[in-house]
């Protein structure tokens, strides 16, 4: 369905037809009526089906529609992370093009010198991230009284990273009246329960994926003996024709350096991206990763969330994530667009105990290949025998008894050892 048929004002219509949007992805035809209608929304759908738009649109249409800019926010959007923030603050500019609309942008990192002339104008539209926000609320400089509607996106990293308590004093300084949109990749009770706390009446919208991971990327895995097994297969992915490209994942950020280091030295242009470098240092390799003067950036779980960049070809998986919602994050950075991409696990005999994790918490047996000449020892891939039912039995001996609903997600969350609130350790 396209977006003129969901009521959108034409000068919005206008800026995503420029952006190359044509027909609404399922989320955003799911949400945009219900939050055009001031519904209380919860949504849930997979990384890469354009949640931003999602509430940035009706959000901009109401705007649009009033005529009386305040001074303080009439809408504020509250992100986990810098770059997520200003992710979201780059398509806000690019929908409300043709509209009148002033957004401000507040995150850790930034000087307070800058964030304060920024918040002395006008402002509809405030992006923050919850730390800051809190900070300057707390310093007097920002007034979320008036706010009309508040955002949560990515309530499930925002949980994750343990957040809740500065939202919930974030919340408490708004206005009661206003209208609560609660966005997040993944759902289960934990989401639901701040849901409750947050939403009234919310309408609850969760798109399942299409496929169990992403319709476009390709999803595989390759058993490896050890860590030179594992170089040699890198460097067969790095190699690849087909690759525009890539992001390569690290458990830490230590061999995230080590490993772009040498990457760097074999003369592919490579730069490492975690949370230890400072936030400008970040956002410039962000930027010249958007640019292809990077072609391999190699990231920890943190650092990359966000990351939209449509030439990503290839996922890598040097080290699988610990956390299984890691890997649909991981994964959800390529096949952007409508793109085809390729995520390729790297499983080493100590890595197992992790892929069990990932294929119980997405209910798939992720394919297993093997490159010529650098098959695995039969050590390496022999466990194999307790993936069995893959293939044409696949199904009939389930991995996960129970059929897998968003609502094991939280079983599977508990069995992986992270308990709600806990900081990922990028
Ligand atoms: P999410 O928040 O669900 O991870 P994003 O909002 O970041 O997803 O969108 C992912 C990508 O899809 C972005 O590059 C965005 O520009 C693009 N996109 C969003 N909506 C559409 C659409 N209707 N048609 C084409 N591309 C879209
Ligand atoms: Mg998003």
């Amino acid at each position: 369905m396209s977006f003129q048929t969901l009521g959108l004002e034409p000068a919005i219509v206008k800026a995503i037809t420029e952006a190359g949007y044509t027909e609404a992805t399922p989320i955003q035809l799911k949400a945009i009526p219900e939050v055009m209608l001031g519904k209380h929304v919860l949504a849930s759908a997979q990384t890469g089906t354009g949640k931003t738009a999602a509430f940035v649109l009706p959000i901009l249409n109401q705007l649009a529609k009033e005529k009386n800019p305040g001074r303080g926010p009439r809408v504020l959007i509250v992100s986990p992370t810098r770059e997520l923030a200003n992710q979201i603050t780059d398509s806000i500019k690019k929908y409300a093009r043709y509209l009148q609309i002033n957004s401000v942008t507040v995150t850790g990192g930034m000087s307070y010198n800058l964030q304060n002339k920024l918040l002395s104008k006008p402002l509809d539209i405030l992006i923050a991230t919850p730390g800051r926000l809190l900070d300057l609320f707390q310093q007097g400089k920002i007034k979320l009284k008036d706010t009309q509607v508040m955002v949560l996106d990515e309530a499930d990293r925002m949980l994750d990273m343990g957040f809740i308590p500065d939202i919930r004093k974030i919340y408490n300084a708004t206005s009661k009246q206003q209208q609560m949109l609660m966005f997040s990749a993944t759902f289960d009770d934990s989401i639901a329960k701040i849901a409750h706390e947050f939403l009234k009446e919310p309408i609850t919208i969760a798109i399942k994926p299409e496929t169990k991971g992403h319709i476009n990327i390709q999803q595989s895995l390759y058993f490896v003996d050890n860590q030179i097994h594992k170089q040699k297969l890198l460097n067969h992915f790095i190699a690849d024709a087909e690759m525009d490209q890539a992001i390569i994942f690290t458990s830490t950020k230590r061999n995230a350096d080590v490993l772009a280091d040498q990457l760097y030295h074999s003369d592919i242009k490579t730069a490492a991206l975690h949370g230890d470098m400072s936030q400008g240092a970040r956002t410039k390799t962000i930027n010249r990763f958007k640019r292809n003067e990077i072609k391999v950036l190699v990231a920890t779980d943190l650092a990359s969330r966000g990351i939209d960049v449509k030439n990503i070809t290839h996922v890598i998986n040097y080290d699988l994530p610990r956390f299984a919602e890691d890997y649909i994050h991981r994964i959800g950075r390529t096949g952007r667009a409508n793109k085809k991409g390729l995520a390729v696990s790297l499983v080493s005999p100590t890595d197992r105990e992790f892929l069990r994790k990932i294929e119980r918490f997405t209910d798939l047996r992720i394919e297993i290949k093997t490159v010529p000449g650098l098959e695995p020892t039969k050590m390496a891939s022999e466990p194999a025998a307790k993936r069995k039912g893959r293939g044409e039995n696949r199904g009939s001996k389930p991995f996960n008894k129970s059929g897998k609903t968003f609502k094991n997600q939280t079983n599977a969350k508990k069995r992986m050892g992270r308990k709600a609130g806990q900081p990922f350790a990028a």
